[in-house]
């Protein structure tokens, strides 16, 4: 059995992460070595073996799997080889990690084992993990679980989901979900196989007989995710699609450029029957890191039109991040926090988003889905009428 079998408690020195970690103040602070940051440089240690490659697959799953894990690994007697999906060789490399004492002197310890500092490090940090939103939720005050009144950006497998339309409507009224918004791609986005006008029109034959038929008074809205084109036009809006209630406008090509894109967003913006800025930056963890933007400007635009930012709830995402969100929620933004489920098993990451909305300061009044479902309509409407 070697060193690295088992780690033992370290003892916590109360220092919080160099800079993913959330502020001081109501939320009690992340461990010294937290398990984003342990997932990252073993991500970063599999890419320096393999240059040029994608780190293997086994590699992968075991970053996946700490970022799963719902306690930090820090401070626990734990048998790294028991995790999920950890190798041998990524055990005894964790190992190696969390005796390093600290996220900073990972990446001292990192940078000696590469000879250099990791380049992706940036698109890796500002993320959280299960353990980081477990301990963020558990403490401080804020929005929480029982605020949110119903999921705002969902995929069925009319476009690139897997869930049929009566299975989602199902589980989300069971949840106890008051309300819901769809919103299954056009088939202009060229991520996935979205819909016709037509495609809309049947969905929303389908929501009407499926939302007559609620016992609980669930109800769910028909939208869209419209694609921001790169001039700033949209692929679909109310106006071309009469039976959409809404759309939210999301950005999903050209999201490597390093030129500014406020004129992009701000055009999307403009759009009559825009609802909800999605996942602004379009960026993804060890992607890519988003485009770049006038974000203050951007944001007090959406302020007067109404238009709600997102706080995307998915963990490779994580659009907005916490410092972004912050500085919307001090423009006076409205938010709309979502999972962006394009699976049964994504609808579990609204907490992710919430965790995004403690950390920057938003108060559930200006969460558009805590709204009871009266105003969520209202507000909804007024967006269509543009
Ligand atoms: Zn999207
Ligand atoms: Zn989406």
């Amino acid at each position: 059995m070697s060193a690295t079998d088992f780690v033992t408690a370290v003892p916590s020195d109360g220092r919080g992460p160099r800079s993913s970690g959330p502020p001081p103040g109501s939320v009690r602070p992340a461990p010294p070595v937290t398990n984003g940051r342990l997932a990252s440089a073993l991500l970063a240690l599999a890419r320096a073996e393999e240059p040029g490659s994608r780190p293997a697959s086994e590699d992968r799953a075991a970053a996946t799997a700490l970022r799963e894990l719902d306690e930090d690994l820090h401070g626990r007697r734990v048998a790294l080889r028991n995790l999920p999906n950890v190798s041998p060789r990524a055990a005894d490399a964790i190992g190696s990690f969390l005796s390093s004492g600290s996220d900073d002197s990972i990446d001292d310890h990192l940078a000696s084992i590469l000879d250099h500092h990791d380049p992706d490090d940036e698109r890796k940090r500002d993320y959280l993990t299960v353990a980081d939103v477990s301990r963020i939720l558990a403490s401080g005050e804020g929005p929480s679980t029982s605020d949110l009144r119903g999921d705002v950006h969902l995929h069925t497998d009319r476009s690139d989901g897997k869930m049929t339309l009566a299975e989602l409507h199902r589980v989300l009224q069971a949840r106890g979900d008051a309300y819901a918004f769809l919103t299954d791609h056009a088939r202009d986005c060229a991520v996935a196989g979205g819909l016709f006008a037509g495609d809309f029109e049947a969905e929303r034959r389908e929501i009407d007989r499926l939302n007559a038929r609620t016992e609980r008074g669930f109800t769910m809205f028909l939208g869209a995710e419209s694609n921001i084109a790169e001039d700033g036009t949209l692929d679909v809006t109310p106006k071309r699609v009469p039976c959409l209630d809404a759309v939210i406008a999301s950005v999903h090509t050209n999201l490597r450029d390093p030129r500014d894109q406020t004129p992009r967003l701000m055009r999307a913006l403009e759009q009559p029957g825009v609802a909800v800025l999605g996942h602004p930056r379009g960026r993804l963890y060890e992607m890519r890191s988003g485009i770049r933007a006038d974000w203050p400007r951007v944001f007090a635009r959406a302020r007067e039109l109404g238009i709600a930012i997102e706080i995307n709830g998915c963990p490779e995402r994580l659009d907005l991040n916490p410092r972004l969100a912050r500085q919307a929620a001090e423009s006076g933004c409205l938010f709309s926090l979502s999972s962006d489920a394009h699976a049964r098993r994504h609808l579990d990451f609204l907490p992710f988003a919430l965790a995004v909305a403690r950390l920057a300061g938003i108060p559930a009044g200006r969460i558009v889905n805590a709204w009871p479902k009266d105003r969520f309509a209202a507000w909804l409407e007024e967006r269509r009428g543009g």
